[in-house]
Order: structure tokens, then sequence, then C-alpha cells
């Protein structure tokens, strides 16, 4: 049996209602389904956290190649259905809870996960709020292979000078290397979602892409620089820098121009930026 009558006979028997503002649409092509294996290398010595394993069909496949999944799933009435298909496996800990509330670092040293990786089709409302607490509480993965939505998608990897360029390109580019894997439409799920989605892949770096002194002072400035982003640096830096002749002197010694807008800067003079803000500010 295909995976998409599977999927909507489970659906049926348990009386599952989808849940829209879950962000709830099922993967249900087998193709997708192997290339996000295929793209998280699992083996037996790599653990995996999934966020919202909706009724456990990507969990599944996982549970076969890695160690141990511990599948995070907010909706409780996908929990009987999740202890049903997920049954046979006694390497799955599925947990009760919002992933966005978690403490991954708790959930990883209480369940001894070892060489973690997360793996989600995540629910497109939490993905930027996902990746952003992934990366700034400096969980314990080596590496994220998710399905979201391509908009997002691109964002992530975007370059300087387009429209897609911002601060969730620079957050992750600092962590990690970015790469796409595939374009998923959305005839590949039950009930297909309004928008395309992509599948990528995020592996954390030991070392940063830049030397930044002071990380907070480094996203502020990114912050600042594309919460105006029609505006020039000159006028987008001077709420976090005060001074002006600071600021036009900071800009100076980094060799940019103040006319320069935010969209412009590399992440390397982001950090060149904020490193002499740094030195100046002392
Ligand atoms: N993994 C399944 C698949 O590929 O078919 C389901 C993916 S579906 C796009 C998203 C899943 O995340 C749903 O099961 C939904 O209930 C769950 N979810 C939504 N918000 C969540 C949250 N904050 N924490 C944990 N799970 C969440």
């Amino acid at each position: 049996m295909g995976l998409r009558s599977k999927t909507m006979d489970i659906v049926k028997y348990f009386e599952f209602k989808f849940n829209k503002n879950l962000g709830q649409n099922f993967l249900v092509d087998e193709n997708i389904l192997k290339k996000i294996i295929d793209a998280a290398e699992l083996d037996e010595n790599t653990c995996v956290i999934e966020i919202g394993p909706g009724i456990g069909t990507l969990t599944q496949e996982m549970a076969r190649k890695a160690k141990k999944v511990v599948a995070i799933e907010i909706d409780k009435n996908l929990i009987p259905i999740l202890n049903e298909t997920l049954a046979n496996f006694d390497n799955i800990k599925i947990i009760h809870a919002d992933a966005l509330k978690v403490d991954f670092n708790k959930i990883i040293e209480e369940e001894n996960l070892e060489n973690v990786k997360v793996v989600a089709n995540l629910p497109y409302y939490v993905t930027t709020p996902i990746i952003t607490k992934l990366l700034n509480e400096k969980v314990k993965v080596s590496s994220m292979i998710i399905m979201i939505q391509k908009e997002v998608a691109e964002r992530i990897v975007a370059k300087p000078n387009t429209d897609e360029y911002g601060s969730l390109s620079l957050l992750c580019q600092y962590h990690c290397e970015v790469k796409k894997i595939c374009k998923v439409s959305p005839n590949c799920f039950v009930p297909p979602p309004k928008v395309e989605s992509m599948v990528i892949r995020l592996d954390v770096m030991d070392k940063k892409r830049v030397d930044v002194l002071d990380e907070t002072l480094f996203f502020n400035v990114i912050k600042a620089a594309f919460n105006m982003r029609r505006k020039t640096l000159y006028n987008a830096l001077k709420p976090v820098v005060g001074d002006e002749n600071l600021l036009l002197d900071v800009l100076n010694k980094s060799n940019i121009d103040p006319k320069r807008r935010g969209e412009t800067l590399t992440i390397e003079e982001f950090a060149l930026l904020a490193n002499n803000i740094s030195k100046l500010k002392g």
C-alpha cells in the first residue's frame, strides 16, 4: 500500500482531525521521504531529535537507521496514534511537549543522546523561532535536516545584495554551512499546504564563520541594519552606536561607505564593523 493510502487509513481509523493552526501537513510522498532520510546520513551511532512527528511516518524510517529517535509532538490527539504506529520500535521516545518551550540540551542529557541531528518536517508557523532557538541556545546538534517553507529556505541560504538576504541568513550562516537539498510541491502532503516547501541541511560548524568579539553586539548591528532596510547604514546604526562622530569613525576604520545599505554587507564586513564598535566603545 502506498504512503498516501496508508496515511489516509490511519487518519480515518483514529478519526483524526487536522489542526491547521499546528501546521499539520503530513508527508505522503515516498520519494521525498527517501531524500530526507538520505540527506540526514543516519547510522547506528547517530541520534535524532524530531520536531512534530505527526503520525510517525518519518520517525519510523529514521528509527530503522539511527541509534535512537526522540520525537517531540505538541498535539495530544497524536500521542495515542504514535503509540500505536511506533509500537514495534524500542529506540523511539515520544515526548508530548511544545518544541518552542523545551530545553533541548536537557533532553539530550536525560536521554543520553550522542551525535545528535535534528530532522523534521517543521510546522511552518514555528520554523524561524525553532531554528533561532536551536542556534542561540547552542543546542548540541551537529546538523539540522529540515523541510520548511521554500521562501524561508531561500532566506536562509541568501547572499548579499538580494531581497532574501537578512538577519536569518546571517544567523544561520554564522553558525552553519547551509545547503539546499530539494524542492517539494504541495501535493506531496495531506492536506496540501498553500506554499511550496524545500528540504535544507544546516551543518553546525565548530568554529563560527567569522571571529566576533561580542556576539550580542554583532547581532544587534545586523538587526538594526535590516530593521531599516531602505536606510543608509549611517542612519540605521545611529541608535546602536549613539555618538554620530564615533559611528563615522567606526565606518571609516572598517572601510565601509556610510551611504551603503545593510543588505550590501557581507558577513565578514558585519563582523569587522561590530568588532570595531566594540573596540572603540571600549
Ligand atoms: N512529521 C510529520 C510528517 O512529516 O508527516 C508531520 C509534519 S507536520 C508539517 C508538523 C507536525 O508538528 C504536526 O504533527 C504538528 O502537530 C506538530 N507541531 C506543531 N507545532 C509544534 C510544536 N510547537 N512543538 C512540537 N510539535 C509541533
